[in-house]
């Protein structure tokens, strides 16, 4: 049986490789295989599957990567995500994947999506707007006619066609992968000792990187193995991070937090695979399924709209009742335009419930840890202190 080290040792290379040579030779393992790249936050990745197709998750290139030419490309007064990403294809370390998938977040991403056309028209490439309406005959409409298209293109790009037994199996598996994400999750808000942040961080991130069916398995032997490992308890406070959806925080980041007195109860760092919150149902229509999905058992998160004023952060509120938190930690990128349009609003909703928080930003480089540290430290003794 593996340990949680093996686990997370097995994780952390694939997260540290930029070359993507696991991705790489999944291809060239049997002809005809293709690779599908997509950005943060969702996309229905049982259409990729259902397509015979491996999709890989791509959030930059993390605080490894010099960008030199990516730079030229924007100002300055942008995240990094989209800098480290064109970095990511003109040094040619994309140079496998056949497709691109670039999520509506924000006008960040929508705009790459032009710049990777333009760069890259050797590969196939889509902008995948989802619904900012929540009406199943307007929203729902929309979304299930854009799930056609982003299909019609798969067809296109693998020379088959993508049937719907095939997507319904593919459903399948992802709400068991849905299923044992969850229980990660809660296994980690229930005993954190036991499954420090950077590990549940690294084993979700590698599953973007493989295929469903094998990060099921893996998830099921780090549930088995954290279980009986022997980890001291600490005098750590309960937070949940939130506002990390996108571009992701440098892993000495996340350990920091740790670090400075804090276990993480619930995040959402790279949202993909908690995007949706139950199981999509396997019979019926399943690209009406995936769509009254989207619209009905999604998370709130910044690029999704609320039509509501008075329900804006009522999700984060549930959330931290749910995991235990005893305070909030609002860590955005810098110059994330949906995250730090949402924080003043999802801050006060926290003041009015009386949770504490305190809020920070980053970049997918930043070096300086000691200002994180010591501010999230001194959030941790207040707590203790005041709470
Ligand atoms: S980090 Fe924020 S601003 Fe940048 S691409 Fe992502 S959602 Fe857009």
């Amino acid at each position: 049986m593996s340990t949680t080290a093996d686990i997370i040792a097995r994780c952390q290379a694939l997260y540290e490789d930029l070359d993507f040579t696991a991705a790489r030779a999944w291809k060239a393992a049997a002809p005809g295989r293709r690779v599908v790249g997509y950005l943060p936050v969702y996309i229905p990745l049982e259409l990729i599957h259902a397509a015979g197709c491996l999709p890989l998750g791509l959030f930059g290139g993390g605080d490894q990567m010099e960008v030199i030419h990516g730079d030229a490309y924007y100002q300055s007064y942008i995240c990094r995500i989209p800098r480290s990403t064109i970095e990511l294809g003109v040094t040619k370390r994309l140079d496998f994947v056949d497709g691109m998938i670039f999520p509506f977040v924000c006008d960040v991403i929508r705009n790459l999506s032009g710049i990777w056309k333009m760069m890259f028209p050797q590969v196939w490439s889509k902008f995948f707007d989802t619904p900012q309406n929540f009406d199943r005959s307007i929203g729902g409409t929309y979304y299930t006619q854009e799930l056609r298209e982003l299909r019609q293109g798969l067809d296109t790009l693998t020379g088959r066609t993508i049937g719907d037994d095939d997507i319904r199996r593919s459903i399948g598996l992802y709400n068991e992968n849905r299923r044992l994400v969850r229980q990660v999750y809660a296994f980690r808000a229930k005993q954190p000792w036991q499954a420090p942040t950077a590990d549940v961080y690294l084993l979700m991130r590698a599953g973007l990187m493989m295929p469903v069916e094998e990060h099921n398995q893996m998830l099921a032997a780090y549930l088995a193995a954290a279980a009986l490992d022997q980890r001291p308890k600490r005098d750590n406070v309960r937070v949940a991070i939130y506002g990390s959806f996108c571009e992701q925080p440098p892993l000495n980041l996340i350990k920091s937090i740790e670090m400075a007195g804090c276990y993480v109860v619930d995040d959402d760092y790279a949202l993909v695979n908690r995007f949706l919150t139950e199981d999509v149902p396997v019979d019926g229509d399943p690209l009406e399924a995936l769509s009254t999905a989207y619209l009905e058992i999604s998370v709130e998160t910044s690029c999704k709209y609320v039509p509501r004023e008075e329900d804006k952060g009522k999700f984060h509120i549930a959330a931290v009742k749910q995991c235990g938190a005893e305070g909030v930690i609002y860590a955005t990128p810098s110059f994330c335009d949906p995250a730090l349009l949402d924080r003043p609003m999802i801050c006060g909703r926290l003041k009015e419930a009386g949770i504490p928080h305190i809020a920070f930003k980053y970049a997918e480089n930043s070096g300086q840890m000691q200002p994180i540290r010591e501010q999230a430290g001194t959030f941790a003794d207040s707590i203790k202190l005041w709470s």
